[in-house]
């Protein structure tokens, strides 16, 4: 077999697709959401375009065939959300957190539970998933061994269900369309205050009419100005026993398993961001004197730089596929270069933009250009989807320090 990067047919389509959409749809986000002072009030206006985003089959691509959905390999995945991110970073935000609140019955369900909570979404794709994992108190800390921290929401058995109580923060999508609550959230939580992680962390389905769910308050982020951080509160939430994914204890593989499928694919849409902070720069360079003689393209620094950014796009890139290509081949279970992706490609797009706008200069810092928006929403792939400092390095230092580590393990595409 050769080693290709040559996209078939159908990836072919699937990127040119999400480029036409991008460009036709979801140009107009930004203009739209600039209308509302509210974080609430910007991501209730996203609806329109969530719902071309589920026409255009981006929902349905999260879903497996037998459930109704048209599953994508996260590779191909990867193809549309940089084209989607190049243009709009909110709308896909959200199918994102729809795809992380699935993702634990998606790949450790049983049966029974991806018909029940799979298959609405087919049925109405405007259905809205959402992760409550970061509690109000942090979220690196999640599986601190000791069980006196970590997690403090928790899941308590009476009869045949789970009572839940705990507060939540920065769940994607958790104010659903309305305010009034997601249609289904994957709660993290543990199952007994007196067990640490390795026998209490557990993922539980929480349908979102659910009676004892709260909004209770809505954090208003720097950039990704149309994505939805709520504070959530779990108050004597009371579901049926067989809504936990898994057992107890299994909590912290499905978690891991989850953000290492979305940590592949911000890798991807870093690249799309990139992207776009690049565009500017060189159209910037080719068009613009700054009242010289000539182009600024034409001086070494600029093209110097040019160069260095584009670098870095391509690198980013294709570290990117290759971390989506693994998780794909291991079923999920090898997550170093999807930390790296998301680890190296989220600090790599803070330093692009920021590189882009060393070279176009001051007017880079206003709204002539899109490199300051673009700069909050890069600032953020650092912080977010575990945090790189608090999380992600932290992952790969326990994958590096084990004494089973192949270091080449990811680069030949060995798994288990
Ligand atoms: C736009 C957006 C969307 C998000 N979506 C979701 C979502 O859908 N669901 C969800 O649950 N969360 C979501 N989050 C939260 C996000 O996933 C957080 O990154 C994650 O919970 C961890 O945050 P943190 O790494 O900053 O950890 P924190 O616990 O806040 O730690 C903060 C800092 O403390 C230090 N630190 C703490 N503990 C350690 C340690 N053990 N080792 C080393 N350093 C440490 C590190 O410097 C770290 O950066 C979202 C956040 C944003 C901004």
């Amino acid at each position: 077999m050769t080693v290709t990067f040559k996209l078939s047919t159908d990836q072919l389509a699937i990127r040119s697709g999400a480029r036409a959409f991008a460009e036709s749809v979801l140009t107009a986000v930004k203009p739209e959401i600039d209308e509302y002072a509210k974080p609430d009030e910007r991501f209730y206006a996203t609806r329109p375009f969530y719902a071309k985003m589920v026409d255009a089959g981006f929902v349905k691509a999260l879903i497996p065939a037998e459930y109704g959905g048209a599953a994508m390999s996260t590779l191909n995945f990867a193809l549309g959300a940089e084209e989607l991110a190049r243009v709009d970073i909110n709308v896909p935000s959200a199918v994102l957190a729809t795809g992380l609140g699935l993702q634990p019955v998606l790949r450790f369900g049983t049966e029974l539970q991806k018909s029940e909570f799979l298959k609405p979404f087919i049925e109405d794709g405007m259905r809205l998933a959402a992760l409550a994992f970061t509690e109000v108190t942090g979220g690196a800390n999640f599986d601190t061994p000791d069980p006196r921290f970590g997690v403090r929401t928790f899941a308590i058995r009476e009869g045949d269900d789970w009572v839940i109580n705990g507060e939540k923060h920065y769940t994607t999508n958790g104010t659903g369309w309305d305010g009034k609550g997601a249609h289904l959230y994957s709660v993290v939580c543990r199952t007994d205050p007196g067990k640490g992680p390795a026998e209490s962390l557990a993922v539980i389905m929480v349908p979102g009419d659910t009676p004892g769910i709260k909004v209770t308050g809505i954090l208003d982020t720097l950039g990704h100005r149309a994505t939805i951080s709520p504070r959530m509160r779990f108050e004597n939430v009371r579901v049926p026993a067989r809504n936990i994914i898994g057992s107890p204890g299994q909590g912290g593989k499905i978690i891991g398993t989850a953000f290492a499928w979305t940590a592949a694919l911000i890798g991807a849409a870093t690249v799309g961001v990139m992207r776009a902070a690049f565009d500017c720069a060189l159209n910037f360079a080719r068009t613009d004197r700054r009242s010289g003689p000539v182009p600024v393209i034409e001086h070494q620094n600029v093209g110097y730089m040019l160069a260095d950014i584009k670098m870095r796009i391509e690198a980013a890139r294709y570290l990117s596929w290759k971390a989506c290509e693994q998780f794909d081949l291991s079923g999920g279970s090898d997550h170093e270069l999807p930390h790296m992706a998301k680890v190296y490609c989220s600090e790599l797009a803070v330093q692009v933009v920021y590189d882009a706008m060393r070279l176009v200069g001051v007017d880079s810092y206003t709204d002539m250009h899109p490199l300051a928006s673009l700069m909050q929403d890069a600032l953020c792939f650092p912080l977010y989807d575990g945090g790189n400092m608090g999380v992600r390095r932290r992952q790969l230092h326990e994958l590096i320090r084990s004494p089973s580590y192949d270091p080449l393990a990811a680069a030949e595409g060995i798994h288990d």
